[in-house]
């Protein structure tokens, strides 16, 4: 027999997103003439920007012409892209970070699911919840996380609540993690921390020796001054944190995949022998290693999202989104409901009212108004009594949704 890893047979489908589709594809039979409204995925509507698309058609002629042709390319990515990156992410907002730091990849989602390869097994993980489930998942998978409570919880991840109670500001860990996931702005609670409370996160990391993953897929989204755009903002933080970047939601390239990750040369860790060993090398080593780099076409299409043209067209796509994010916002609070979230991202995250649980609230929006949101416990046991909706959809659409929000009762 083919032994196979129990890391994987001990992870359950992930049944969030089919449930939401099988809730939906029973109501929609029971009433055909409905138009539902879907405001609860996480990818976006509006196209590639036209930067983008006209560099990927001039990439697309250079690899049809044996003198521009680009085969293998270094796997850590262009140097046109991380210089690009360097330039306009980092230091035009006063922060020092070498190209040589940056590592390009096909989306955030990699990135974030294959940097636990670098780590020791034995590292203690902590995640605030509710979570963006891919830190839980790969920690299973990477034989981190224990057994599975009744909640879904896993014995050998510290959880660390974000609700209304405590403003979504985690409390910083008791269980001296190891490694610690940060997402801000965050998905799915669409909150983030201020410069003052993240700088308690790499205080904290770098008198306990952790290490800060720091997912920062939507900082494109932020609005408001005292938000940092990055955790290398932050003294000390290069030393302790690696940050995770996207192409995804700025210009549209879910489809196209592209995404980054900085991995500063201070940091360092120590293997089981006691010796200090650098993470960019170790980094280096795994891309080199099992990936060959994101395609050439596609990371000259995002290197024109820096162009002057491709800067404009992304703060266009991310005020549109951003729009939508207030009428959700505005329409829900209207109607009596508390919300949070969509200020310095494209998510909001809205309390059900009466003490209904995530679904029930999520049944009640889908009969009563034909709206599609996600119930707030499928992200984590503190995601109960909330539910997700998200800014990606048209304006029309969300228009229409808070439209129908406003006739349904909450009282
Ligand atoms: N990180 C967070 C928090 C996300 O919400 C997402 C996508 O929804 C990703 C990463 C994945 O980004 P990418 O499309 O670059 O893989």
């Amino acid at each position: 027999m083919i032994k196979v890893s129990d890391n994987f047979t001990l992870l359950s489908p992930s049944y969030l997103f089919s449930e939401i589709a099988k809730k939906v594809s029973d109501f929609q039979q029971a009433h055909p003439g409905v138009t539902m409204i879907r405001m609860g995925i996480g990818d976006v509507t509006r196209p590639v920007c036209g930067a983008a698309i006209e560099a990927l058609h001039r990439a697309a002629d250079d690899e049809a012409c044996a003198d521009t042709f680009h085969g293998y390319g270094p796997e850590q990515g262009y140097a046109f892209l991380r210089e690009a990156i360097a330039a306009h992410d980092y230091a035009a907002r006063g922060i020092d970070i070498n190209p040589d730091e940056i590592f390009i990849s096909d989306g955030a989602k990699s990135d974030v699911g294959n940097i636990g390869d670098i780590l020791s097994p034995a590292c203690r993980v902590a995640v605030t919840d509710p979570v963006y489930p891919v830190y839980v998942d790969t920690n299973v998978m990477a034989g981190r996380a224990g057994s599975q409570s009744v909640n879904g919880c896993w014995s050998d991840i510290e959880y660390l609540p974000c609700t209304s109670g405590n403003g979504f500001v985690p409390s910083l860990p008791e269980g001296n993690p190891d490694v610690i996931y940060l997402c801000y702005p965050n998905n799915p609670t669409g909150t983030s921390l201020t410069r003052e409370q993240l700088k308690m996160w790499v205080d904290y990391a770098l008198s306990h020796s952790a290490l800060i993953l720091f997912d920062s897929a939507y900082e494109a989204y932020i609005t408001e001054p005292d938000v940092p755009h990055s955790i290398y903002e932050i003294p000390g933080a290069r030393r302790c944190a690696i940050e995770f970047r996207s192409f995804s939601k700025t210009a549209g390239f879910t489809g196209l995949r592209c995404g980054y990750t900085v991995v500063p040369e201070d940091l360092t860790g120590v293997d089981s022998k006691g010796v200090e060993v650098s993470l960019r090398r170790l980094w280096l080593r795994r891309q080199t290693t099992k990936f060959n780099g994101a395609s050439y076409v596609v990371q000259r299409a995002a290197e024109a999202t820096y162009t002057a043209e491709g800067r404009r067209q992304v703060m266009e796509t991310v005020g549109y989104y951003m729009g939508n994010a207030r009428m959700l916002r505005e329409g829900l609070a209207a109607i009596g409901l508390e919300v949070y979230g969509g200020v310095n991202a494209p998510y909001v995250w809205c309390r059900a009212p009466r003490g209904m649980s995530s679904w029930d609230f999520f049944t009640l929006l889908l009969e009563q108004a034909n709206v599609v949101c996600t119930p707030g416990v499928g992200f984590g046991p503190s995601g109960e009594g909330y539910v997700r909706f998200t800014a990606f959809s048209s304006r029309e659409d969300t228009r229409k949704a808070v439209e129908r929000l406003s006739q349904i009762s909450v009282k």
